[in-house]
C-alpha cells in the first residue's frame, strides 16, 4: 500500500504519519489510492501529516507498518495454456480463474493463443493480485486492470472502467409466451414419458429470428433426434447454450464459427419433437442445465462517475508501464 501508518512521531504518541517510500507508486496504484486507511485525527488544527516522499525509517522500537510495496513488471511467453503461463508468473489459481473470465470477453483462450504470445503483469509486491495484466496475441493486445471496491472485493476492468465480464442477454428472441417451463420432471408431450425439461420453450411464430444470447463458438449446427435443427454454442466459461427446433439456420453458420451476442443464428420452427413453433432454449453452467429464465448471468457492472474517471487515469499510467 502506498499509504500506511509507518511511524509515530516522537513526543506525539498516537499520532500517525502517512508516508510512502516510493513516490512514483502513489501516482499509479489503482485500488489502494481509492481506499486509503482511515486516518485518525486527534484534533482538526493539527491534522496528520501526509508526505509522498518522506522515507519510512522507523526508529528502534517503534511500530513498523507493512512492507513498502515494490512495483514489479514481469512477462512470460505462452508455451502451453494461459493458465500455465499465468502460473509461471506467480499468479494464484483463484486469480487465474478471475483473469480467465476477464479475458474471455475478447479472447478465446482455448483457440486464440499461439506459441510466442506473451503475458505481462504489474504487481505491487507483496500483493498477490496483479494490478494490470496484458495478453498479447499476434498483433493485438488485451489489457485488464484491478479494481478493489469498498468491501475489499476485487474485479478486473477494461482501461475505461468497463466490465470485462461478457454480457449475456436473458432471451434469444422476441417471444409471445413461455409455453413450457424448465423443470426437473414433466410429462413430455411428444414421447409421453416423464422426463426432465432442460430448458424453456418460448413460443413464437415460425421464422422469428433467434439471436445468440452471448458471444460464443458454434460447437454444433445440424440435426439431432428430439432437438431437430439445433445450434449449440460454447459461451464464455462456464456457460454454454442450446437453440433447438429451428426451421432453418442463419446463412453460412458453421461449426467452429465465432458468433457475437445478438447475432442471428437461426429461425424459429418446429423441427424435431415439437408440437408447435417454438424455440427450445437451454443454458448450461458446466454440465448442469439451469433455468434460463432465472439463472444468474454475467451483467454489466461498469464503473461510474468520478470513480470511473480516476480508474481510467490510473489504468492509463499502468498501461504505459506495460508498454515499457
Ligand atoms: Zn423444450
Amino acid at each position: 500500500m502506498p499509504f500506511f501508518p509507518a511511524t509515530a512521531l516522537p513526543g506525539k504518541a498516537g499520532r500517525l504519519l502517512f508516508t510512502c517510500a516510493i513516490g512514483s507508486v502513489c501516482t499509479v496504484v489503482i485500488c489502494n489510492a481509492l481506499h486509503r486507511p482511515h486516518v485518525p485525527s486527534l484534533d482538526k488544527d493539527d491534522a496528520p501529516a501526509v508526505s509522498l516522499r518522506q522515507p519510512a525509517v522507523p526508529a528502534p522500537g517503534q511500530f513498523v507498518g507493512p512492507p513498502t510495496p515494490v512495483r514489479i513488471t514481469e512477462s512470460a511467453t505462452v508455451h502451453e495454456t494461459f493458465s500455465d503461463t499465468a502460473q509461471s508468473l506467480g499468479i494464484d489459481t483463484d486469480t487465474i480463474a478471475t483473469l480467465t473470465e476477464a479475458f474471455a470477453g475478447n479472447v478465446d483462450l482455448r483457440r486464440d493463443l499461439r506459441q510466442g504470445d506473451t503475458l505481462s503483469v504489474i504487481y505491487d509486491r507483496p500483493q498477490s493480485e496483479p494490478l494490470a495484466v496484458r495478453l498479447t496475441t499476434g498483433s493485438s493486445s488485451h489489457d485488464v486492470f484491478l479494481y478493489r471496491d469498498s468491501n475489499g472485493e476485487t474485479r478486473y476492468y477494461s482501461k475505461d472502467g468497463d466490465s470485462t465480464k461478457p454480457a449475456f442477454s436473458r432471451y434469444p428472441l422476441a417471444f409471445t409466451r413461455v409455453s413450457s417451463d424448465f423443470s426437473l420432471r414433466r410429462l413430455d408431450p411428444v414421447t409421453h414419458r416423464w422426463q426432465s425439461h432442460d430448458g424453456v420453450d418460448l413460443a413464437a411464430p415460425s421464422g422469428t429470428p433467434v439471436h445468440a444470447t452471448a458471444q460464443g463458438t458454434v460447437t454444433f449446427v445440424g440435426r439431432q433426434t428430439g432437438y431437430g435443427k439445433v445450434v449449440m454454442l460454447e459461451n464464455p466459461p462456464p456457460y454454454s447454450t442450446v437453440y433447438a427446433h429451428l426451421s432453418r439456420f442463419a446463412k453460412g453458420i458453421r461449426n467452429g464459427d465465432t458468433v457475437k451476442r445478438g447475432q442471428v443464428i437461426g429461425y424459429v420452427g418446429e423441427t424435431g419433437w415439437a408440437t408447435g413453433p417454438h424455440l427450445h432454449y437451454e443454458v448450461r453452467i458446466g454440465d448442469i442445465a439451469m433455468d434460463p429464465l432465472t439463472v444468474e448471468l454475467p451483467g454489466d457492472d461498469r464503473l461510474h462517475g468520478e470513480e470511473r474517471r480516476r480508474f481510467a487515469k490510473e489504468a492509463e499510467s499502468l498501461s504505459a508501464e506495460l508498454a515499457g
